[in-house]
């Protein structure tokens, strides 16, 4: 796994009075940052908890990238091409950053996320303009970082990798940003799966998660601000074990049951979970907690049990369709949505077939397909390829197959009256808001507000939303 830089020059973090106790003196106190986020809503996350980390050292978000004192490209290493995509994005800034300095303005450029985990030092020697690289675990030194860039300290450490989680979440703001009636909280961090084609164990390291009261704190922190809705997150969330007030692990199902005692929160979700995890807790909590939302992500990614073997996904198509059955047992309401990786290594006609089998047996009501593309350093990139035009027909044979199951689940609301999440309220341009199967739904209503569960009879669907009257 040479690919995967180990250097690990950790930055200390310095408490808040000692940050602003050592700004410059010519310090301006507005100073605009741009954040470009690519990837999940972990990444969402992060970006959110970066700009608050900022907040102290007077940073104010900005859309326009011309006119950003810092820039932090936050990457994800897991779609195709992450590399090729973060250095053409540099380049883009390089330019931003001449410019600036042939007007008198200095630009620092920070790369972030787990390319930066991935390449390290590689990014530093292909692009000398970016100041510093800070891994996923790292980002709580950013303030750290961005001072001793403003100080012009010549020694500072260009790259600050390593997975020291429990120090992330310790230090990084209590005070959170919210932006609607949605929120993202991480409760749990890495993996140790090893998927054959993925990186993320080597990015975001082994499986971490944070205490019980940390959460339910942070939690109570979003409603307080206003939130209704808050999805769970960790890159194996139901791998969740976070220690209780007697230092007792915990699972994710009980940590919804706590949460499920919070005053005005109405909703909550969680993703991304792995199949193996799922245990008695969470069906029960699926079961007898009103806010948890009837509907679960559970990637599959292929039908054929010798396709999941080949990934490591430890698990046979027999196990997932049992657990999507003993869901089902708990709450007949739910559904599901899921990932397949289409063309993976060894992928034969009978193997994609087996795919569409099992399709058509869970009649998923979403879906997030990819023709597999090889992540540099994995197990299944080091193996022989399938050819891209086969990908490229199957790919598309299962978007159709999977389109259709979509349809027909949004249909299945027609003339229904559901609870319906307001997102947008504006009287001129109509209102939005989202289901608890997380479908768009479009209605107008003069006096509605963000953050209002309303009723809406839907009275028509189409693949990507509904479309309703409030009663
Ligand atoms: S379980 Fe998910 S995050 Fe972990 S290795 Fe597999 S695909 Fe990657």
């Amino acid at each position: 796994m040479s690919t995967f830089s180990s250097l690990a020059q950790t930055i200390q973090p310095l408490d808040a009075a000692e940050r602003f106790a050592t700004l410059p003196p010519e310090y301006t106190p507005t100073k605009r940052l741009f954040i470009k986020t690519y990837g999940c809503q972990m990444n969402v996350y992060d970006s959110e908890r970066m700009e608050e980390a900022l907040v102290p050292l007077g940073f104010q978000a900005t859309d326009m990238v011309d006119t950003a004192d810092l820039i932090i490209v936050n990457t994800c290493h897991i779609r195709a091409k992450a590399e090729d995509k973060l250095f053409s994005e540099l380049g883009r800034f390089r330019i931003v950053k001449n410019k600036r300095k042939d007007a008198g303005q200095s630009t620092i450029i920070i790369v972030a996320g787990c390319v930066g985990q991935a390449l390290g030092a590689d990014i530093l020697k292909r692009a000398p303009y970016v100041d510093v690289v800070v891994g996923p675990q790292t980002y709580h030194t950013l303030p750290e970082t961005v001072m001793r860039i403003l100080w012009a300290q010549p020694n500072q450490p260009k790259i600050s990798l390593g997975f020291p989680k429990m120090e992330k979440f310790d230090e990084l703001p209590q005070e959170r940003g919210l932006k609607g009636p949605q929120a993202f909280l991480s409760i749990q961090e890495g993996c140790n799966k090893f998927c054959k084609y993925c990186v993320v164990p080597y990015t975001r390291g082994p499986e971490y998660s944070r205490p019980l009261s940390d959460v339910l704190q942070e939690a109570k922190h979003l409603v307080d601000l206003g939130a209704k809705e808050i999805t769970l997150l960790g890159q194996n969330v139901n791998a969740y074990h976070g220690l209780d007030a007697g230092g007792k692990e915990t699972s994710l199902g009980r940590l919804i049951m706590a949460l499920a005692e919070c005053p005005g929160l109405t909703r909550l979700r969680y993703t991304t979970s792995h199949p193996r995890d799922v245990d008695d807790d969470l069906l029960c909590a699926h079961r007898d907690i009103k806010i948890l939302m009837p509907f679960l992500h559970l990637p599959v990614q292929s039908g054929s049990n010798r396709v999941l073997a080949r990934m490591n996904r430890q698990y046979t198509r027999e196990f997932y369709l049992n657990i999507i059955e003993k869901f089902l047992q708990y709450n007949p309401k739910m559904a599901f949505s899921s990932d397949f990786i289409v063309g993976y290594p060894g992928e034969s006609d009978d193997d994609f077939q087996d795919t569409c089998r099992l399709i058509d047996q869970v009649h998923f009501a979403q879906a997030f397909s990819f023709m597999y593309s090889p992540r540099p350093g994995t197990p299944a990139a080091m193996v022989k390829q399938l050819d891209e035009q086969i990908k490229s027909q199957r790919l598309q044979h299962l978007n159709g197959v999977l389109d259709g199951h979509r349809l027909a689940f949004n249909q299945t609301f027609q003339d229904q009256v559901i609870p319906v999440l307001v997102e947008r309220a504006d009287e001129d341009h109509g209102c939005m808001g989202r289901s608890e199967y997380m479908h768009s739904v479009h209605f107008t209503h003069p006096f509605c507000a963000v953050g209002d569960i309303l009723n809406i009879q839907i009275q028509s669907s189409s693949h990507n939303s509904l479309k309703g009257v409030v009663v």
